[in-house]
């Protein structure tokens, strides 16, 4: 839009009010005048038509024709406007007119028609023309000059306007203008330039212009106080996660000796209060490093440092993983776990599965630990979201409850329910508030609702995309169990419904009893039917009737003999290897069941077949320590520099078959490895001369150059920072143990990557 200084939009507006106003006032003038011409050429004529009329009335009455003419003609003479003037006698006839000759009526002109009238008769009429010229010419002189002295008078008005405005308003306005943009842009206003006489209206608006600059000033110095704050306190937070990162790196490499060594010593014949000393070294420990871990977490959130890992995950395989590992406990207090996957959810999903276990783990944990009695269910839901899912995943428990006047800052850090009661169930009180953090990193929810001595719910809410490149874990050749029929019996109502539900998504026909006898009962009636069950599937841990009971009945009958069993039993509490075998039962899971291996187990039982390894997992819990799986020597060359760690690897490593060779540093470590054979190297990061991850780089280069086989390097490092595996794994090392290093863990690596390299055949350091 086309923009106009308000004094050039006062200036136009005023030439075109003074054009307005002038014509406006000449127009008026105009109509005005010639109105009153008009009056005055009627009266004009009356008067002539009553003198002429008076002195010709005789001449009339005898119709004396030239006097008539004579007179006419002296009358239009005699008055330079009179045009011509025609006589009329008493019924409308012309008696006489001059000129003779008819003269036009035109817009100059004016007709004037009269009776003549004597003593109240009508002795004819007379008709006058009238010329207006004169007049007219008069008329639009008088027009012209009032249009000039309006137009002069409205200008002289207006500039007086413009002048008076332009000093009074424009220049005040521009002042105030330019000192209020210098305040903006500059936080501190000009000078004041602003004469004394200008508006009040003025001198206030100039006044709120300083105020409003003093205000600004003040801003800004704050702005760049708060500046100069912020700046600090990210420093100082920056250096307070790297005094956190750092502590923790130097905790956790002595703590690396306490707990290996504690370890150690438990392996070595003790007396019973030798052993109760080491065990609690050994316990202490490992909640040393929970509580560092849990600090390091903490403060990487608090610092934004956090950042997500998101990975294509099973879902419903992570929560069966923490399930099963957090079951034991809970089996050991008679506690029922209970896990429900909606089998209408996909299980593929995309998120931090790491960060997203250490949420569960914790919430189920917790469930775990504040449960003394009664059940823990976990029941996953959720909905399509187009893309993505929502999914609701609720922790019910039976334990103690949280009252509510802790319920309300339980998410807060180092916040426990209860102090003094707590202290039977150790932790540290920052759990759920690193969950709740992590989960609102991903755009979830973590809410709870609880009853003091009945139990709590935490119900966690999160959106995640769905994924269909989820690496597949069980053997998933699955056969079809579409129409097969299976009894499950499980005196809680709660496992019926959950196994049933799973079974029938499977296709399967299912019929449940909650107790031994109720099984009978079932069978009885199949068998009555003339029908058999496919399978059964019974849990071991049931009141009066136990599951080994009900088997053994079972097996006593004739007519069930060649049942397939499946028992559901905990580590407590199951049967041993002969009773078992003995009662011919086909599979035994441990409680409660991830939904593939129960797949599996019913496959196995319909199809028996020689195990696969797969069956390791369904004693998972019970699974002994790995163990370096190969019968030829292992060869590990071992890069650390402190001596401890040395020691604790050493004794560690100690029963295997393997022979060591340890270096000092980095540099040692490259020296050594070209005749070394090794068939792995254990690398510390930081060490002296050249640390872990330069040492890496030369030696991966040195294979390069040689065409060796790529030796694993697995990284010993006390940094537990995500950017820190990064950096390994861009070194060229191929995995990470964080120390503490633990035996099993240690052993099961040293495991997978040498058992990986010897199915390659290309040669290795000193084997060419
Ligand atoms: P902690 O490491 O102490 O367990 P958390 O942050 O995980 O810390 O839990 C904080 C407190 O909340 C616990 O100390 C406990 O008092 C209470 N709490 C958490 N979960 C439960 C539960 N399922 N039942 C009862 N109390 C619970």
């Amino acid at each position: 839009m086309l923009k106009a200084k308000l004094s050039t939009q006062i200036s136009i507006s005023l030439l075109i009010a003074t054009l307005l106003v002038g014509f406006g006032v000449g127009e008026m003038e105009r109509r005005i005048e010639t109105k009153r011409l008009t009056i005055d050429l009627e009266i004009q004529a009356q008067n002539t038509v009553a003198l002429l009329g008076g002195l010709m009335i005789e001449s009339i009455l005898i119709r004396d024709i030239p006097i008539l003419e004579t007179a006419l003609q002296e009358a239009v003479s005699i008055n330079p406007n009179l045009l011509g003037i025609t006589l009329y006698d008493g019924i409308g006839n012309p008696l006489t007119a001059f000129p003779r000759s008819q003269i036009k009526e035109t817009d100059d002109t004016f007709t004037y028609h009269s009776p003549i009238l004597y003593e109240g008769e009508n002795f004819g009429a007379m008709r006058v023309l009238w010329s207006t010229k004169e007049s007219q010419r008069q008329i639009a002189k008088s027009v012209t000059n009032s249009h000039f002295y309006t137009f002069t008078t409205a200008l002289a008005i207006a500039t007086l306007f413009l002048i008076l405005t332009n000093k009074l308003a424009m220049r005040p306005l521009s002042i105030v203008h330019a000192r209020m943009m210098e305040t903006i842009y500059h936080a501190k206003p000009i000078e004041s330039t602003l004469s004394g006489f200008a508006s009040s209206e003025f001198l206030s608006l100039n006044d709120s212009v300083t105020t409003l600059g003093e205000a600004l000033s003040e801003r800004a110095f704050r702005e760049e106080q708060l500046k100069v704050a912020s700046h600090k306190a990210k420093r100082a937070s920056r250096a307070k996660s790297e005094f956190l990162a750092n502590m923790s790196h130097e905790i956790r490499t002595p703590m690396n000796g306490v707990i290996g060594m504690a370890e150690l010593i438990l392996e070595t014949d003790l007396n019973s209060e030798q052993r109760i000393y080491a065990e609690t070294i050994s316990k202490s420990g490992t909640e040393l490093l929970t509580i560092i871990n849990d600090i390091l977490d903490f403060s990487k959130i608090e610092a934004g440092k956090l950042e997500l890992d998101p990975t294509p995950f099973d879902f419903q395989h992570t929560l069966e993983g923490i399930v099963t590992l957090t079951s034991a406990k809970a089996t050991k207090k008679n506690v029922e776990m209970s896990l429900r996957y909606d089998p209408k959810l996909p299980v593929g999903f995309f998120g931090d599965v790491g960060r997203l276990r250490q949420i569960l783990t914790n919430i189920i944990g917790n469930a775990v630990k504040f449960t003394l009695e009664g059940y823990i269910l976990i029941n996953v839901t959720g909905q399509s979201t187009g893309r993505s899912h929502l999914l609701t995943i609720e922790i019910e428990d039976t334990g103690i409850g949280i009252s509510d006047q802790k319920l309300i800052g339980i998410f807060n850090e180092f916040e426990q329910a209860d102090g003094a009661a707590n202290r039977q169930f150790e932790g540290t009180g920052l759990g759920l508030a690193i969950s709740k953090k992590l989960l609102e990193l991903m755009g979830g929810t973590i809410k709870v609702t609880s009853n003091v001595g009945i139990g709590s719910t935490f119900k966690i809410q999160i959106e995640l995309p769905r994924s269909e490149l989820v690496p597949t874990i069980y053997d998933t050749e699955h056969i079809d169990l579409t129409g097969k029929t299976a009894l499950i019996v499980d005196d809680l109502v709660v496992n019926l419904n959950i196994l049933s539900e799973r079974l029938n998504s499977w296709g399967i026909k299912v019929k449940t009893a909650a107790s031994g006898k109720a099984a009978m009962m079932r069978l009885n009636e199949k068998h009555a039917a003339d029908a058999k069950f496919d399978f059964a599937v019974i849990d071991y841990q049931m009141p009066q009737m136990d599951g080994g009971a009900l088997i053994a009945a079972i097996r006593k009958s004739e007519k069930f003999n060649d049942l397939p069993i499946i028992l559901l039993s905990s580590v407590d509490h199951s049967l041993d290897l002969s009773t078992r075998k003995r009662l011919r039962i086909s599979e035994t899971l441990l409680k409660p069941a991830p939904s593939e291996m129960l797949r599996n187990a019913i496959k196995n039982t319909l199809a028996p077949q020689p195990k696969a390894p797969l069956q390791l997992l369904t004693t998972s819990a019970t699974a002994p320590v790995a163990k370096v799986a190969s019968n030829k020597m292992l060869k590990i060359l071992i890069a650390e520099d402190n001596k401890t760690n040395q020691l604790v690897l050493k004794n560690m490593l100690k029963k295997e078959n393997s022979e060591l060779e340890i270096a000092q540093n980095g540099r040692e470590v490259f020296e050594a490895y070209p005749n070394s054979n090794a068939d792995i190297i254990l690398m510390d990061m930081s060490m002296p001369e050249m640390d872990g991850l330069e040492a890496t780089r030369a030696i991966r280069a040195y294979e390069r150059k040689h065409g060796l086989h790529r030796v694993p390097i697995i990284a010993l490092t006390a940094n537990a920072m995500k950017e820190d595996r990064e950096r390994c794994l861009d070194a060229g090392m191929d995995d990470y143990l964080s120390k503490p290093i633990r035996k099993e863990k240690l052993l099961s690596t040293i495991d997978q990557w040498t058992f990986q390299q010897s199915t390659d055949t290309t040669p290795k350091a000193n084997a060419i």
